[in-house]
């Protein structure tokens, strides 16, 4: 394999630009925390920017919105992207350690599960609608054969959004629903959908973009989604794919099982059109970000916390949920009035029954906690 790819990186890797040494091309890194800074070695880097995958993404394809985002005020970021399916294996040297610090320890040699079975879930219909504002649950999928948002071509995204298109048309009953291209919808129309949470934000992240995946917006970019607009599919974000299903209040057990059927529905129709997602028995289901690897899953709530998070163990009682917290709206943005968008911390190593449990549970939890303190008790005896 490892012949193979300098086979062809001698004949790809820029090939009119002045090579300098190693050194002179390796990043500062002194002001980095994110987990691709913490592996990248001047000697890894030498050895790594030798290489291409088939499609030519190289190493600074890979670390750019890394070198670009020392740190994220809220998250711990990987610092790293996939622009094709074979990035994983072509960059493993730093990709599987930025993968096994991510994923709590997720050896190279270790299998993921997947359990798409709804009905494996216990309870979850039944979470606190006065603290439980809204439930949703989603995932990536890849289309094999496709580079990756950062690296894709403009034929490539619009070739991925045609076959979405066509796929999704054959949905039907309560998923029967209509794609809305980007470019055909007014300002005001796109930012309405983002403001009702439906819809992602416009490329301002500087994450997203540092990667690459801003580039032609708003070409081939869009949203499909049912009448009542509780099962979505984001196409080309940051993943060619993004199933979502969501819907107020706080039964999680509903989300979750139109999120399923929705999902393998989904699969099947672009398997009938000779189109498999990209997925292996060790990342599982193999998406841009590192972060997402393994189910892509996040199932989060937008739950009201105003007592709970200022408590001086929220922090630790989160993590010990294996629970994240992010501002309502969206990744980059902070929590305001005591309202959290409460997710799984984990995507890879857990099937997605497992993860959705790990938010049922947790979330029950940290709205028993928020009631105790709202009436001045402790919550002491309740301590995970
Ligand atoms: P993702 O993991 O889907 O990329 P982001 O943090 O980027 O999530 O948020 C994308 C959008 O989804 C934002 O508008 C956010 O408000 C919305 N969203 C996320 N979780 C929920 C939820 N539980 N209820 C309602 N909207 C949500
Ligand atoms: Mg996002």
């Amino acid at each position: 394999m490892s012949e193979n790819i300098e086979n062809i990186s001698a004949s790809m890797v820029k090939l009119m630009q002045k090579r300098l040494p190693a050194e002179e091309d390796f990043p500062d890194l002194s002001q980095h925390r994110n987990h691709m800074a913490k592996f990248l070695t001047l000697d890894m880097y030498r050895q790594l920017r030798e290489r291409t995958t088939p499609n030519g993404f190289t190493i600074d394809g890979v670390i750019q919105t890394g070198v670009d985002n020392p740190g994220h005020p809220f998250i711990m970021t990987v610092g790293c992207v996939a622009g094709d399916e074979e990035t994983y294996e072509v960059f493993k040297e730093l990709l599987d350690p930025v993968i096994e610090e991510r994923h709590g320890g997720y050896k190279p040699t270790d299998k993921h599960k997947t359990d798409l079975t709804a009905s494996n879930l216990k309870g979850g219909d039944d979470l606190d609608p006065d603290y439980v504002l809204s439930s949703r649950v989603r995932t990536g999928r890849s289309i094999r054969g496709f580079c990756l948002p950062p690296h894709c071509s403009r034929g490539e995204r619009r070739a991925v959004e045609e076959l979405s298109i066509e796929a999704l048309a054959s949905l039907s009953g309560e998923l029967n629903g209509k794609y809305y291209a980007l470019k055909n919808m007014t300002d005001a129309e796109q930012q309405q959908l983002i403001d009702d949470h439906f819809l992602f934000d416009k490329p301002v992240s500087p994450l997203l973009l540092s990667a690459g995946m801003g580039r032609d917006w708003p070409d081939a970019r869009g949203i499909w989604h049912n009448d009542n607009k509780t099962f979505l599919v984001w196409v080309n974000e940051e993943d060619h794919l993004r199933v979502i299903s969501m819907q107020k209040g706080g039964n999680m057990k509903e989300v979750f099982s139109r999120f399923c059927s929705g999902l393998t529905k989904i699969e099947t129709l672009f398997k009938e059109r000779n189109h498999a997602f990209m997925w292996n028995e060790h990342l599982g289901y193999v998406l841009t970000c590192p972060s997402n690897l393994g189910t892509g899953l996040r199932a989060g709530v937008h739950v009201k916390l105003p007592n709970m998070s200022k408590n001086a163990n929220f922090e630790e009682v989160l993590k010990k949920l294996r629970l994240q917290k992010r501002g309502t709206g969206g990744v980059d943005t902070a929590a305001v009035g005591g309202t959290f968008d409460i997710s799984n911390a984990d995507r890879l190593g857990f099937s997605e029954v497992e993860l959705v449990q790990t938010v049922v549970d947790g979330v029950k939890l940290l709205v028993q906690m928020e009631k105790k303190l709202e009436t001045g008790e402790s919550i002491d005896d309740i301590m995970p």
